[in-house]
């Protein structure tokens, strides 16, 4: 059964197209296809840089580490995250 084929274009139109294959897989595609699987992150992509982070992070609604840092805390809690952003999920 296929994995949320509309949602591996999504995010497989964001990835740079370089093929590279520094995310740790074989293209483009089947890093989105892991992404969406929930077997890789979102920040294994370095051609895509910060601002395609961002879009990732918009598109799939999670947190950035610039957005995290942006809200730190400074509660000194041992159990502290080190950020005011609620976990979405
Ligand atoms: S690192 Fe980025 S550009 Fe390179 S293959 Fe992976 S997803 Fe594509």
């Amino acid at each position: 059964m296929p994995l949320a084929p509309d949602l591996v274009d999504r995010i497989d139109d964001l990835l740079p197209q370089t093929q590279c294959t520094r995310c740790g897989y074989a293209g483009c595609r089947p890093y989105a296809e892991a992404i969406v699987a929930g077997a890789a992150d979102i920040n294994r992509c370095p051609p895509g840089g910060e601002s395609m982070l961002a879009a990732l992070a918009r598109m799939l609604e999670r947190h950035t580490p610039a957005l995290k840092a942006r809200y730190k805390c400074l509660c000194g809690a041992k159990t502290c995250r080190g950020t005011m952003v609620a976990k979405k999920r």
